[in-house]
């Protein structure tokens, strides 16, 4: 296929009067400037997010989210009816979601009982119509890494792409896949700004690969998939890596805070370990304890039905007065049922 041709794709160099895009030249009925189409290439940020990741700009692919890059790929390798992608719960539903809506299957290798790769099982999965292969690490909704060395002979061996999902990894002290784009051809990274730098509003996700498979992502990608709102805001945000690191050393001694504290009430049974700014509990009567938060306006994820997430409740890690007010009311309930 042919890619489309933005309107500012046709022209090179300096321009003074633009009337090529069907836009609105006199301005935005905002009171800033968004009447221009913004950058489809997104130039500003794939040099930002180079200098803070030490990748080149041609391994570099933005989305609406990490999400848009998961549905891109499984488009871009898969066809439907025919191959599969490989997944491996309990994990992030949208590998499964966006397979589904384009007619991909989704073979799923349940991961063992530690939350780690099967990687004999998995293997026996390995046709030829197995296209793309979904790690996430740290894995949500586990929170914890998957084996480097499982990963590694994996991310040699598979005969398709296998896409690491590192949305927490900011939260882990394991140095991020990225390190090893060069070896691997076959190996995707996404990354977001939804978690650690704090811009799940503005929806904007990254994956790094080779740069003949962002080349292919670029091409079939909506042309304007980043606002130029979005382009702005992400942008700013990277400028700010200090405070990012601030706020990720804030929710890790939470995190580290709350995990006694759980672990202490005879009720909890298991606390995952976790390197993600969440934690899969298992709690005594979850699925009531859910509900009664829920009518005390506070809300977490209830992963009771997830495979092998019996009685697991995922806690994402606030701010103090939150997980505060979190522990009170766990307390609270099962205090009111002894
Ligand atoms: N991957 C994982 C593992 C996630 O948990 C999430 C969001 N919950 C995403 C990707 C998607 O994030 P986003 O689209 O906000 O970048």
């Amino acid at each position: 296929m042919k890619a489309y041709s933005s309107a500012r794709d046709e022209f090179e160099g300096e321009a003074e009067v633009f009337l090529d895009a069907n836009e609105n030249s006199i301005g935005s009925a905002t009171e800033g400037f968004y009447n221009r189409y913004p950058d489809p290439h997104h130039k500003a940020l794939k040099e930002k997010w180079s200098t803070i990741k030490g990748v080149s700009a041609d391994r570099i692919f933005f989305g609406n989210g990490s999400d848009e890059p998961i549905d891109l790929l499984i488009r871009l390798f898969c066809e439907p009816g025919l191959d599969h992608i490989i997944t491996l719960p309990p994990t992030y539903g949208m590998y499964g979601v966006s397979s589904a809506i384009n007619a991909v299957e989704n073979v799923q290798v349940p991961l063992t009982r530690a939350f780690q790769l099967d990687v004999p099982e998995l293997k026996s999965k390995w046709t030829t119509n197995a296209k793309l292969l979904f790690l996430c690490s740290p894995n949500n909704p586990t929170g914890n890494l998957l084996g480097r060395e499982d990963m590694l002979k994996v991310i040699q061996e598979f005969p398709g792409i296998v896409v690491v999902d590192e949305a927490y990894i900011d939260f882990s002290s394991e140095p991020s896949w990225i390190e090893e784009l060069s070896n691997y051809r076959n190996l995707v990274v996404l990354q977001t700004l939804s978690k650690a730098w704090g811009m799940a509003g503005i929806r904007v996700g990254v994956a790094m690969a080779d740069p003949y498979i962002i080349s292919m992502l670029e091409k079939i990608k909506p042309p304007y998939n980043l606002s130029q709102a979005n382009q702005e805001l992400a942008l700013q945000a990277l400028q700010n890596e200090n405070k990012k690191k601030q706020q990720v050393e804030l929710l890790l001694t939470e995190r580290e805070k709350l995990i006694p504290v759980l672990q202490e009430m005879k009720q909890v049974n298991e606390v995952i370990p976790s390197a993600a700014n969440f934690l899969l509990v298992r709690f005594e009567r979850a699925q009531e304890l859910f509900e009664y938060l829920i009518a005390n306006k506070v809300i977490v994820r209830n992963r009771t039905s997830n495979l092998n997430c019996e009685n697991g409740l995922r806690l994402t890690i606030g701010m103090p007065r939150e997980n505060e007010r979190l522990v009170e009311l766990i307390k609270q309930f099962y205090r009111d049922r002894a």
